[in-house]
């Protein structure tokens, strides 16, 4: 039997997509998905190639969201085999997108074209968003597919996102949500002076690290039952001009806190303008940028059937998780669909020699009919 799944994924990883290509990707799953009788709209934003697909009239509308877009290879000497060739040795698919995410891209597309084979007259919808940047800047993706859906009311009920989520064994771990990101840059203004005349100078650092320390040491919040405490951390500080007797006029810093949702950005911000406001800093020194608010999917139908389709398929008892950096579910769950993030292992991604276990897409093909077949039914 061929593998028609990896076959598809090869055939992926050899259209080099890095963000925000889509190399021709998006256009060879469109004309799979017509010919499984799903709507197909090209949607180009900007510089992104995006596709909507939706097979089925009405009913419960269950959505299969991933991007074709990968990170750049990086040095060429790195890789055993070209990043674009996917090589299948030793049982390992290898390249760039091995991982993150081709493969289960091309086990969704497999696993929609076999579902409605076997069930044409399906109840409910069945659909596909992909975009060429989730890698990037993520604003002409996703997101601006998020918008186009809302002018139509096209709501999202069940989202599974492709992200490759395991960590030993293909199925051990699914995201069932993820944690906020908040960005600030503080820029502390005092007086340089001479350290041998601190009465005539304001020593902008002393201010900003009483700041820091401050942050730094309190207790955010405790967490709950799917999400660890909320956590500060400074990445960057910056201050003085390199002398041992210059009192530094200019102090920066950077930080940024993950959070869960018991925060939000007012309730961060809240608490830092007022230890500024104790340390003597104007709250417009600092400047604030939100990555993505947190989202979690605590129960339901599609975390159920998930759990099922994977314990059939793989034997595999799953675990939630809601660890790792932030996804294109950011812009899918606070719509109110229940969100999801399953794909392969994840070991590898972002890396020279990126792979997975060949067998791993053909499973992860079969995990998804299977979660299909529950919904849809
Ligand atoms: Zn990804």
């Amino acid at each position: 039997m061929t593998d028609e799944a990896l076959e598809l994924t090869r055939t992926l990883i050899q259209r080099e997509s890095v963000t925000p290509a889509d190399g021709g990707c998006q256009k060879l799953i469109g004309e799979r998905l017509a010919a499984a009788g799903f709507a197909v709209e090209h949607l180009r934003f900007g510089e992104v190639d995006n596709l909507w697909a939706v097979a089925g009239d009405s009913g419960p509308l269950l959505c299969f969201a991933g991007h074709t877009d990968v990170v750049p290879p990086g040095p060429l000497d790195d890789w055993a085999q070209g990043p674009f060739e996917a090589t299948v040795e030793d049982g390992w698919l290898i390249g760039r997108g091995a991982a993150d995410m081709k493969s289960s891209v091309a086990a969704m597309v497999c696993a929609a074209e076999r579902f409605r084979d076997r069930h044409p007259d399906h109840p409910g919808r069945l659909a596909f968003l992909l975009t060429s940047d989730e890698e990037g800047p993520a604003v002409d993706g996703t997101r601006a597919v998020m918008q186009w859906l809302g002018e139509r009311d096209i709501t999202i009920d069940y989202c599974l996102v492709g992200e490759p989520s395991s960590s030993d064994t293909l199925g051990d771990t699914v995201k069932n949500g993820r944690r906020g990101s908040l960005n600030g840059h503080a820029r502390v203004k005092g007086r340089q002076g001479h350290v041998a005349y601190p009465h005539k100078a304001d020593n902008a650092l002393h201010r900003l690290l009483a700041l820091l320390a401050d942050l730094a040491a309190h207790r955010w919040d405790d967490g709950d039952e799917f999400f660890p405490p909320t956590s500060f951390q400074v990445s960057n500080l910056n201050a003085g001009t390199g002398a041992e007797n210059v009192i530094p006029g200019v102090a920066e810093a950077r930080f940024n806190w993950r959070f869960n949702p018991r925060q939000d950005e007012a309730s961060i911000r809240a608490h830092v303008e007022q230890r500024c406001e104790a340390h003597g800093i104007d709250t417009e020194s600092i400047q604030w940028r939100l990555s993505g608010s947190p989202f979690i999917t605590r129960e339901g139908a599609l975390i159920d059937a998930t759990r099922a389709a994977i314990l059939s398929q793989t034997g595999v008892d799953t675990l939630l998780s809601t660890a790792g950096g932030t996804s294109d579910g950011r812009f899918i769950a606070p719509t109110g669909a229940q969100v999801l993030e399953l794909g392969p292992l994840n070991d590898t991604i972002h890396q020279a020699n990126e792979r997975i276990p060949a067998e791993d897409v053909a499973r992860l093909s079969h995990i998804y009919e299977d979660i299909v077949a529950r919904l849809l039914n």
